[in-house]
């Protein structure tokens, strides 16, 4: 890695998972031989989904230990279910602090927060910065099945979010999806940090398995591979907001 432990002034790259399916072998298989040879050098961040209720912690234990080895770790709260991730209701950042405060018991601390079908407010922000951890729900994109007024944060680069008390939260957004890499590789990136996702769940399917594979190849080539902890060491953003009486 280039530059650990200094201010990263390059233009960069990092790419995360959002792991939805940790218990399905197949695509957990895949997810891990991902992550062990990833086109484009890229240290793959595995955003978890915590085990629901009946769901067989133990083995979701053993794989968190596993992608943590291979890539940052991070945690992706599902607020309703396993397959519905944006919340229904509740308190949506007493969630995050009781997964959050479960992987520290479990020594499982996560660095980075992506939240579920990409909702975010002042209150998770608030539970995410307590958790130690940089965020990245925020988005460069709007997303399509979102209504106009639904909880999102939209950003293009890293930025300071302003909590209040003087806490703030490092925002590194999530940039491009599978779709927008393959764009991507027609025409020049923009930004100082492209940030790609995928979902494991991509990894079932022929096609976007290749085109997954191929946009993060030439991304590697076009960018200097980093990773979501290398840049939360090194990366200073030169944006700031005010989060703290903004509704996302
Ligand atoms: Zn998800």
């Amino acid at each position: 890695m280039p530059h650990t432990g200094h201010i990263l002034h390059g233009r960069y790259a990092v790419v995360s998972c959002h792991v939805e399916r940790p218990l399905d072998d197949e695509v957990w298989r895949r997810f891990t031989a991902l992550q062990e040879r990833p086109p484009g050098g890229f240290a793959i961040a595995a955003l978890m989904r915590p085990p629901a209720e009946d769901e067989d912690r133990e083995l979701w234990l053993e794989r968190a230990r596993e992608a943590r080895e291979l890539g940052p770790f991070g945690l992706h709260t599902h607020w309703t279910a396993p397959d519905h991730a944006r919340p229904t209701g509740g308190d949506p950042a007493a969630l995050v602090r009781e997964q959050g405060a479960w992987l520290r018991s479990v020594d499982l601390q996560p660095t980075v927060f992506c939240g579920g079908g990409w909702y975010f407010d002042r209150d998770v922000a608030a539970a995410v910065a307590e958790l130690g951890c940089a965020d990245c729900t925020a988005t460069a994109f709007r997303p399509h099945y979102l209504a106009a007024d639904a909880p999102h944060l939209q950003l293009a680069e890293p930025t300071w979010l302003e909590l209040g008390d003087g806490r703030r939260l490092l925002e590194l957004p999530t940039t491009h999806s599978i779709g927008m890499l393959a764009r991507g590789m027609l025409a020049p990136y923009r930004r100082q940090v492209v940030h790609a996702y995928f979902h494991d769940t991509d990894l079932l399917d022929r096609v976007r398995s290749s085109a997954l594979r191929a946009g993060l190849g030439f991304l590697g080539l076009k960018r200097t591979p980093s990773d979501l902890d290398e840049l939360q060491r090194g990366f200073r953003p030169e944006k700031t907001m005010s989060f703290a009486n903004s509704r996302a």
